[in-house]
């Protein structure tokens, strides 16, 4: 330790009137004692209006689990904004978020973001997660709400053949439905595994989550299940009344 002092002594007589660590910045946009950050590593198209953002994140960075969230700093203009993201890949992997553009930050992460940039964050949190014992689940998901059930199917389906899931998406049509190429192989390739997507454009009407009759079509055993649901707030809060309505149990 009293060496490594007497190193860093030595290399600020060189690099006064600066601190060395002013230099190693410059080098490692990582090596901020303050802040946490995460250079992008890759940035890949889901839709249209949507990318999944790869990143290394520094020192301070806790490994996440399958349905957690991070804050994600981004300056715009000069100001940074925050805002919450789900990490969207299987516990044990780098991670990644996966943005819908629909305001001012996920509009600039969406458009604005190349390999290489820099992110500010947080680390991940949120109680949002697999339960401990594997049970038959119902996961029930709209629009960008399938990002933190991605990382809990990821991480669940190819690791547990006896896992017993099924996952009933809504989203506007095939082409804005996220991750529907994935969903649709590993649905073939796990027989644990069911999909179901609802297309809102097909059918001409949205999930109805104020009777039970859309669920018996799509999870005729959903009593039998643990319920996950994920989404926006009218989806979340028809979910919860069906549920409490029934006397079942739902994790939102
Ligand atoms: C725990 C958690 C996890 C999340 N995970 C994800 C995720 O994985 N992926 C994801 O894409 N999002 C996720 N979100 C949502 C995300 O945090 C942001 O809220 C979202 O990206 C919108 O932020 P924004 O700055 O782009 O929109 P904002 O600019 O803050 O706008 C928010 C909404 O208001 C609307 N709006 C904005 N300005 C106006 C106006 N003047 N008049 C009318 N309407 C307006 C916008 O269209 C938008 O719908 C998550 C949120 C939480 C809380």
């Amino acid at each position: 330790m009293a060496r490594l002092r007497a190193l860093s002594r030595l290399a600020s007589v060189f690099t006064t009137p600066r601190s060395p660590e002013d230099f190693l910045r410059l080098v490692d946009p990582l090596a901020s004692a303050r802040q946490l950050r995460a250079v992008v590593t890759a940035v890949e198209p889901e839709t249209a209006d949507s990318v999944t953002i790869r990143f290394r994140p520094g020192r301070g960075w806790n490994a996440h689990a399958a349905g957690q969230w991070a804050r994600i700093g981004v300056e715009i203009d000069g100001v940074r904004h925050w805002r919450s993201y789900s990490l969207s890949t299987a516990a044990g992997q780098d991670p990644a978020i996966t943005v819908s553009a629909m305001g001012k930050v996920s509009t600039a992460l969406v458009r604005g973001t190349r390999p290489g940039d820099v992110l500010f964050l947080a680390p991940p949190e949120g109680d949002f997660v697999l339960p401990e014992h594997p049970r038959p689940l119902l996961m029930l998901t709209a629009g960008s709400g399938l990002t933190p059930v991605m990382s809990m199917i990821r991480t669940l389906v190819p690791r547990r053949p006896d896992a017993d899931l099924v996952l009933v998406h809504s989203s506007r049509s095939p082409e804005e439905a996220l991750f529907a190429e994935e969903l649709l192989e590993l649905a073939d390739q796990f027989p644990s595994f069911r999909l179901v997507q609802w297309f809102t454009g097909e059918r001409g009407r949205r999930l109805d989550l104020a009777s039970t009759s859309d669920l018996e079509t799509a999870c005729p055993d959903w009593r039998d299940r643990a319920a996950y649901a994920c989404g926006p707030a009218d989806f979340l809060d028809a979910a919860e009344s069906l549920w409490q309505r029934e006397e079942g149990q739902l994790r939102v």
